[in-house]
């Protein structure tokens, strides 16, 4: 239901704190009230068991908590999970859950939709339709972290932002959501434990190591050829390798930490000599390890999996030079969860 109510948690701690002083009330109710809205993740007023009924009215009457719902949640048959999560505005993302023998990471959505245009992506087919708020990113990663606990009996330990959209096109609020995954008033995750992952934005990149974030940083690289990368991401046009170059090694100067590439081979794409030949060349810019994911096929069949061989070639001329490689076996791919695949179809 979409209400003119204003959304309390877009309001600060401090401006929670103000609002009770104004109502004649004490600013430590604001402190209360901000806890059962991040630590606890109350959904409803009434869920405040140690506020009066009267001031939890109050509360009803001039504001909203925009909850996100898990719509429909999928489990796949590898123990992941997708959460199919519905938006106050009935507008919908999707989050999953991969565990593995030794952690729990949630991917979360950083839009609806995405204003990329990755040829091999299904969240790219979608139209952009809207940012998230800092809430609806903060409210995935509760959702996910209570189905590990409950499906997995351990608690969330990492999170990437590797869901649908383009985190630093959404800068700002992504930027409050860790910020609020990461306090103690919320839930108290380590940033180490966070990355976020982008196609390359120099710009976000830059301001991002000027803000002094403390998150890891992974980009889809995809090919170190400009025309290659062009022809896969077309908006590498606008960010040219140049240019994501120039802006990782600034990030690393004031961050000092390595970069992940995320990097998916395909047939008769990237799967030459001289394609590995670039790559390795541009590892050696800044200090980074590769990830080799595994395509999820998307439709028709216009991109392909490269072969094994081709593959290895990746790994072995990585290794010689000494550049980490792993190689990223996709999960969920019976739910359309795997990288790539989100695009609401249930
Ligand atoms: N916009 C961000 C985050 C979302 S995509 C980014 O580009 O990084 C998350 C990862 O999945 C990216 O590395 C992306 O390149 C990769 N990906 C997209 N489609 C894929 C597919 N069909 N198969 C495998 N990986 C895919």
């Amino acid at each position: 239901m979409v209400t003119n109510k204003k959304d309390i948690r877009a309001l600060t701690k401090e401006q929670l704190r103000d609002f009770f002083v104004k109502q004649g009330d004490k600013a430590f109710r604001g402190n209360q009230v901000y806890e059962w809205l991040w630590q606890k993740a109350a959904h409803t007023f009434d869920d405040m068991t140690n506020i009066s009924k009267e001031t939890r009215k109050m509360l009803e009457d001039n504001f909203v908590i925009n909850h996100i719902e898990v719509d429909n949640m999928q489990r796949s048959n590898d123990g992941t999970i997708k959460n199919a999560v519905r938006l106050h505005d009935g507008l919908i993302v999707e989050s999953v859950l991969i565990p593995t023998p030794t952690r729990t990471t949630a991917c979360v959505s950083s839009q609806v939709g995405c204003s990329l245009d990755c040829k091999f992506c299904a969240t790219a087919r979608l139209k952009r339709m809207r940012n998230l708020n800092p809430d609806e990113i903060y409210d995935q990663v509760v959702a996910i972290d209570n189905e590990s606990r409950h499906y997995h009996n351990r608690p969330l330990s990492n999170i990437v932002f590797m869901g649908m959209g383009e985190p630093l096109m959404n800068y700002n609020n992504v930027l409050k959501a860790i910020d609020k995954i990461t306090s103690p008033e919320g839930l108290g995750m380590s940033s180490k434990r966070i990355t976020l992952s982008t196609s390359g934005v120099p710009k976000m990149i830059k301001k991002m190591a000027d803000d002094g974030v403390k998150f890891n940083l992974a980009v889809s690289l995809h090919s170190a050829i400009e025309e290659v990368r062009t022809s896969i991401m077309p908006f590498n046009e606008t960010f040219p390798l140049d240019d994501l170059r120039e802006a990782l090694e600034y990030w690393y100067a004031k961050t000092k930490r390595k970069i992940s590439y995320e990097y998916v081979v395909w047939n008769g794409i990237n799967d030459t000599q001289k394609d590995i030949d670039a790559l390795v060349k541009f590892c050696k810019y800044v200090p980074c390890k590769v990830n080799i994911i595994e395509y999820n096929p998307i439709d028709d069949g216009e991109y392909q999996q490269a072969s094994s061989e081709a593959l290895e070639q990746y790994i072995k001329t990585l290794e010689q030079h000494r550049i980490v490689v792993n190689v990223r076996r996709s999960r969920g791919k019976d739910i359309d969860a795997a990288c790539g695949q989100l695009a609401n179809k249930s």
